[in-house]
């Protein structure tokens, strides 16, 4: 099916899109020239997996995004594999699966991979006795009870400080990391993902685990040493893991270009910017060149071939 392709830019017109809220909510015809076959709408061929991220790509807060229900079904009607992928640790897969099917995405909960697994499978895997302090929602949390990693908020017995997308993050939680990295100086530093923020109808949103890896840094002067969010490999082995499709042979389709476009980038797979969320089309045309998207599409009806 998919084979090589030909990487390509599709400069985007910077008259159009400039704020990416207006983008979100009324989505419109690009103005992309591929400088292999002139101006298109759509993708040249078919490829052998799909991944899509979700917050800002498939949905928008509790909506579905133009198209996302037709693209999905064009691609199973193939038979091709199609993926989710989500730095979003809020939510654990089965409740992510529950909502997009609630709200009409035809999708399988073993298609869905997001941070909890990531992060979960990574410490058993890698760090099974290490004692960590989740400063984190309760899907993690849960997750880490139930995988029998050991959790203490105990600075002098803490061996991982994991930072996420905390929306009870408080002083407390603050001090009990700084007390475990800079007092007693036997935690690390880690997060679940690298997101500043999660994107929002009407172009707001709310501060992602970033912020708090920030504040913990600041007051520490320590670096966080790992994340368990795109743009980490991670993801992308278990999101391709049993579909047989080599990331080369696999498109990533996302809205940020830090997390979606660099996973993209750094596996040799193709990325797709859907401007519905995130990044905008000034953020596209300004970022060097090996960070940019292969392709910018305005919204996810132009992603596939049209015949
Ligand atoms: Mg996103």
């Amino acid at each position: 099916m998919a084979g090589q392709h030909s990487p390509w830019f599709a400069v985007p017109d910077p008259t159009l899109g400039a704020d990416h809220a207006d983008t979100a909510r009324s989505p419109q015809p690009p103005s992309a020239t591929n400088h292999e076959s002139g101006p298109t709408a759509s993708s040249e061929h078919w490829f052998d997996a799909y991944l899509f991220d979700l917050d800002g790509t498939i949905h928008l807060g509790d909506r579905l995004l133009p198209g996302a229900v037709e693209t999905v079904a064009r691609i199973r009607d193939r038979g091709i594999p199609v993926r989710f992928l989500s730095n979003n640790p809020t939510h654990s897969p089965a409740t992510i699966h529950q909502r997009l099917h609630h709200l009409g995405l035809d999708l399988r909960l073993d298609e869905v991979v997001n941070t909890v697994l990531t992060t979960t499978r990574w410490l058993r895997e890698n760090r099974p006795e290490a004692v960590v302090f989740p400063i984190a929602e309760q899907p993690v949390i849960e997750a880490l009870r139930a995988a029998g990693q050991p959790l203490s908020d105990d600075p002098a017995s803490i061996d991982i400080v994991l930072a996420s997308y905390d929306r009870s993050f408080d002083y407390r939680k603050l001090q009990t990391a700084f007390d475990a990295l800079w007092f007693h100086r036997r935690a690390t530093l880690m997060s679940t993902n690298p997101d500043r923020f999660c994107p929002y109808p009407g172009g707001r949103g709310e501060p992602d685990a970033a912020s708090i890896v920030a504040a913990i840094e600041a007051c520490t002067q320590t670096t966080c040493e790992r994340t368990f969010g795109k743009p980490s490999p991670l993801m992308l082995d278990l999101a391709l893991h049993g579909t047989g499709v080599p990331a080369s042979a696999a498109v990533m389709v996302g809205d940020r270009l830090a997390t979606d476009i660099a996973m993209a980038r750094a596996a040799g797979m193709t990325g797709v910017l859907v401007l519905t969320g995130d990044a905008g089309l000034p953020e596209v045309t300004t970022a060097p060149e090996a960070e940019r998207p292969h392709r910018v599409i305005r919204a996810l009806a132009e992603l596939l071939p049209t015949a």
